[in-house]
């Protein structure tokens, strides 16, 4: 066994009584009721995983797949200042809405999966607790929701919060915190920062991008009255280095100044989004390296969420929606399918889309598939050396003739991150770093982040060795415990909660991305398993046996520990 505190691995019996681990050494097998023979495998703490949107898929899917097929055992939903509580009923159809563009779940889904029983956030939480699920759950307040419910969504998108609003907004958070959970979230993107690459499903910018350092401060101080709850954030600011990637700018010193003040009033942890690499701009990363590292030295809670898998995003122009950042593009990217393509191909906008691009860029766009007989030979092709094969000039121009000629199907790919492999190694040292950014729940068109696990046991341990199981089994389970407030899981020991995987390491293997048509309303998504995870269990009880699901739901809501 590996026990998720980095002590050496050693071979012992886990007895497991009432959900909890019983006893550690040699246990006579009589004396139990079923027996696990792991000889030969690792036994670990289950992953837990801190950044998800799986809100709604719970009420469809209780094991939210995909995370838990990758030995994830518990996981924070109500991350980035997106979610459904506190919500009057004027605000519900919003909040659905709000998590359309930016987290890239349908609205279908989302609408099928909703019952609506609750408005405040401890009535959000009883929901929740008696919800049937096969993993533990931890749910922030999300910043959005919040700001709305106290100033109306036309306001909260217009100006800063009132000290009456503020002090109104603080009275709701610690109620939600009384009754458990386990801190509130926020994206603060402020426009024109550089980093603000999501948007709203009409292109505005969110509440939460234009909430005041005040009203944050003041919720960072309503969190240093709890202990064993945390801020989650993706924050970038006007006025730093805005750099040309988002790393960049999420680097500058005006966000990690308010970023120290944030973890300074909070008193508790704050985990930030994100470091993960690009070729393009190595010295970001390693300077965010750097500067997790000063923090940890001067005693400041702020901990990286590293963004460890190799990301990248398959999509169409049918619903892509990652060019935020250039308001030409975005645009074009917004609306239904049939009003993008005719945005695309209006000859007016042309010079416009040349003219002002989005960071993310086309050079790095693969041709995967194009349907149109003037384009399909530069299927499998990446767009700079398609637009050389076609004799174009612009790669704009050859991007939106071949998407326009297949009516915006053409089957597209891009590396959001980490496409480089030797860069990539550098994440697996992160100092306090959570690996992770499943972003389990939204993106799941384009995105299967959940195997995040998998991915990095293989990769950091496994293939190139960069880092001990012990280490490996710290970052996935130790670590983010210890940042959520957890005080008896994401390790082994007497006492703790018996949340476990127990896996073959040579053969664990990532299996091919697939498609699965499960979503509610119709709606599809990109799903990825894998092989080689002999059994899964949460509160004791087996979820997983050889990735095929027991169908049973021990999962519990775990309200913040007082
Ligand atoms: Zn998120």
């Amino acid at each position: 066994m590996v026990d998720g505190r980095r002590f050496p691995r050693r071979m012992a019996d886990i007895g497991i009584k009432e959900g909890r681990i019983a006893a550690i050494g040699k246990i006579e097998s009589r004396s139990a009721r079923s027996v696990l023979d792991a000889s030969g495998l690792i036994v670990a703490p289950g992953a837990i995983d801190t950044h998800t949107h799986y809100d709604a898929q719970l009420f469809w899917d209780s094991s939210c797949s995909i995370s838990s097929w990758h030995g994830v055992t518990s996981v924070v939903i109500g991350n980035c200042g997106f979610g459904f509580a506190p919500a009057s009923d004027a605000d519900q159809e919003y909040l659905m809405q709000s998590l359309t563009r930016v987290e890239a779940i349908p609205y279908a889904a989302i609408k099928e999966s909703l019952p609506w029983t609750w408005k405040s956030f401890p009535d959000w939480l009883d929901v929740l607790a008696r919800q049937p699920k096969a993993v533990n759950l931890l749910a922030a307040v999300p910043l959005n929701p919040l700001l709305i419910n106290v100033m109306g969504l036309a306001q909260a998108k217009e100006r800063h919060a009132t000290p009456e609003e503020r002090r109104r907004m603080c009275e709701l958070l610690d109620e939600a915190l009384a009754a458990g959970a386990c801190g509130w979230s926020a994206q603060h993107t402020e426009p024109g920062s550089g980093g603000d690459v999501q948007r709203d499903f009409d292109g505005t910018p969110f509440a939460s991008d234009l909430a005041s350092d005040d009203t944050m401060l003041d919720l960072a101080d309503v969190v240093s009255r709890y202990p064993n709850t945390f801020i989650q954030t993706t924050l970038s600011k006007v006025g730093g280095d805005k750099g040309n990637d988002e790393t960049t700018a999420f680097m500058s010193e005006v966000n990690q100044t308010f970023l120290e003040k944030l973890a300074m009033t909070a008193q508790n942890p704050v985990i930030w989004n994100a470091i993960g690499t690009d070729s393009r701009k190595p010295a970001a990363h390693r300077g965010a390296i750097e500067w997790s590292r000063s923090c940890a030295q001067r005693g400041i809670q702020l901990f990286p969420q590293v963004n460890a898998s190799g990301a990248a995003t398959f999509f169409t122009m049918e619903d892509w929606n990652l060019f935020d950042d250039s308001p030409t593009w975005r645009d074009v990217t917004m609306g239904s399918p049939a009003e993008r393509l005719a945005k695309l191909t209006d000859p007016s906008r042309r010079p416009g889309l040349r003219e002002v691009q989005p960071t993310r860029g086309f050079q790095r766009i693969t041709i995967l598939r194009s349907y149109h007989p003037a384009f399909e030979h530069v299927s499998n092709t990446l767009l700079p050396d398609a637009a050389r094969i076609l004799g174009y000039d612009s790669l704009v121009d050859c991007f939106i003739d071949i998407v326009v000629a297949d009516e915006l199907k053409t089957k597209l790919q891009m590396p959001l991150l980490n496409e480089d492999q030797g860069l990539a190694n550098e994440l697996a040292t992160v100092p306090y770093g959570l690996w992770g950014i499943s972003d389990g729940g939204a993106h799941t068109k384009f995105l299967t982040l959940g195997s995040y696990p998998t991915e990095c046991i293989i990769n950091f341990t496994r293939d190139h060795e960069l880092v001990t199981l012990e280490e490996a089994h710290w970052h996935l389970s130790g670590l983010p415990a210890y940042c959520a407030g957890l005080r008896d899981r994401g390790v082994i020991v007497e006492g703790a909660a018996a949340d476990l995987v127990v896996y073959d390491h040579q053969k664990l293997t990532l299996l091919e991305e697939e498609i699965a048509e499960d979503l509610p309303g119709g709606e599809w998504r990109r799903t990825r398993r894998a092989s080689g995870y002999r059994h899964i269990l949460v509160n004791g009880e087996e979820t997983f046996t050889d990735g095929v699901p027991t169908h049973r739901e021990p999962g519990e809501l775990l309200r913040r520990a007082s």
